[in-house]
């Protein structure tokens, strides 16, 4: 391990995560311990955990308290994770009718957040420091499983505004001492694109962090140029956030010579699933209880695809017990080679999101029209379908609080991205009709 990189990992991201009240170190280091366990070690220890979990949503979070009175539900008396059934689901429309009733009547600097979803539905939820924590060391531990490590010099293709928002000062030397270097994912014009294959040039990462669609796209552009850039040094692609196409994989991996490395998690549901260098997907069983569900909501077998449901068990102070993810995904059901004990998710379908073309040929990600609607008030559902370049049609079901402007600020929102002469129809719909698939399509995009 590189010498900068060794200080980093050891000293300063641990400084930097005890200044923010994380016990991500401790929890890494265990973390990397329970992975080896043998499947029943891990399945035990998860099962206390939940029992843990239960108990004190039982006694500290007003929704299951009443819930679980309702039902006569014993949180001390579970047997198994099976016992999770006599539960019913939280849905989105749950959190939003009970959203403080959710929240542990102790907990304290809660961090608020604001989620589109794959289904297009703004969430507003709650996330403590426990649940940053663990998140935060489930990933330092996937990350540290392909020989790179917080510290090696890492370019980051993001485009949440909040995050990029958050450029502060500090943000900005954390990101400095941690060699993270962020470029906007959805500043995608030709001029753009060969800045960030510049910028990747010079900083010679080890690792890469992005949207798979976005990572191909400068690829693919990085091709088209014939710019080099097998030479870096890339040792890992890390994808999120969308499904990841095999053709992406190929395009990642071939142009930057590295491996990919997927990952299924969100904000939401937190940090579920990631790619060990064997080629499986493990799921992250210590922090979290995996159901697969059918239409009608019954548990399913490995092997069987169906919605996944999470239980995550450090939400203690924002409980997500049994939480529709409207994902759909299949567990496997063998070992995986590489000899970690944690059970393998074999497939992860769903949040297939597109890019859209501004009307300069632009090419943007879907996420940055999503994020102008998600963060109005009022806003129950939707979907935008990107008819041509002069003309993207929205539909909203609206719900309290959204405001008269609301259509307008829409509009202009889109016109800044998409350009300032196309046509914007916000069509106000009762339902968002399914695709065929039975899952929302948000965007079409005709590029
Ligand atoms: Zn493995």
């Amino acid at each position: 391990m590189a010498l900068y990189t060794s200080l980093v990992s050891r000293l300063l991201f641990p400084v930097h995560e005890r200044f923010k009240r994380h016990n991500t170190v401790a929890l890494r280091r265990q973390m990397e311990e329970v992975q080896w366990w043998p499947a029943d070690r891990l399945a035990a220890f998860q099962l206390q955990r939940l029992r843990d979990l239960l108990q004190d949503a039982a006694t500290h979070v007003p929704y299951y308290r009443d819930l679980f009175a309702r039902l006569g539900f014993d949180a001390a008396s579970i047997g198994s994770t099976a016992d999770l059934q006599r539960l019913p689901f939280l849905t989105k429309p749950v959190i939003r009718a009970n959203t403080d009733a959710l929240r542990h009547v102790q907990a304290q600097g809660l961090s608020r957040f604001n989620t589109g979803g794959s289904s297009g539905e703004p969430l507003v939820f709650f996330i403590g420091k426990k649940r940053v924590s663990h998140d935060v060391a489930a990933k330092w531990r996937a990350t540290r499983w392909w020989g790179v490590d917080i510290g090696d010099p890492e370019i980051v293709v993001w485009g949440s505004p909040i995050e990029l928002a958050k450029q502060d000062h500090f943000k900005h030397w954390r990101d400095k001492l941690l060699r993270t270097q962020l470029l906007p994912a959805f500043e995608m014009s030709e001029t753009k694109l060969d800045q960030f294959i510049a910028t990747i040039r010079r900083v010679k990462p080890r690792m890469l962090f992005g949207y798979p669609s976005a990572l191909t796209h400068i690829a693919r552009h990085a091709e088209k140029r014939g710019v080099r850039m097998t030479d870096l040094g890339i040792k890992v692609a890390f994808v999120t956030s969308e499904r990841l196409y095999d053709e992406q994989r190929n395009t990642i991996s071939q142009v930057f010579g590295c491996r990919v490395a997927n990952g299924y998690g969100g904000r939401d549901a937190g940090f579920i699933a990631h790619e060990c260098p064997a080629g499986s997907m493990h799921l992250t069983a210590d922090d979290a209880v995996v159901e697969i569900v059918n239409d009608a909501g019954q548990v399913q077998p490995p092997g069987v695809a169906g919605e996944i449901v999470v239980t995550h068990l450090s939400t203690n102070d924002f409980p997500f017990i049994r939480y529709r993810t409207g994902d759909i995904g299949i567990l496997g059901a063998t070992p995986c080679s590489c000899g970690r004990g944690l059970p393998l998710l074999q497939d992860i379908q769903g949040r297939s999101t597109d890019f859209v073309t501004a009307a300069d040929g632009t090419v943007m990600h879907g996420l940055s029209l999503i994020y102008i609607l998600r963060d109005l008030p009022g806003v129950k559902a939707f979907k935008v379908v990107q008819e041509s370049r002069e003309l993207t049609r929205v539909l909203l079901v609206r719900e309290q609080g959204f405001a008269p402007d609301g259509a307008a600020k829409i509009i202009s929102g889109f016109r800044q991205r998409l350009g300032a002469d196309v046509s914007v129809n916000v069509e106000f719909v009762d339902k968002i009709p399914a695709e065929k698939s039975g899952k929302f399509r948000y965007i079409i995009s005709h590029a």
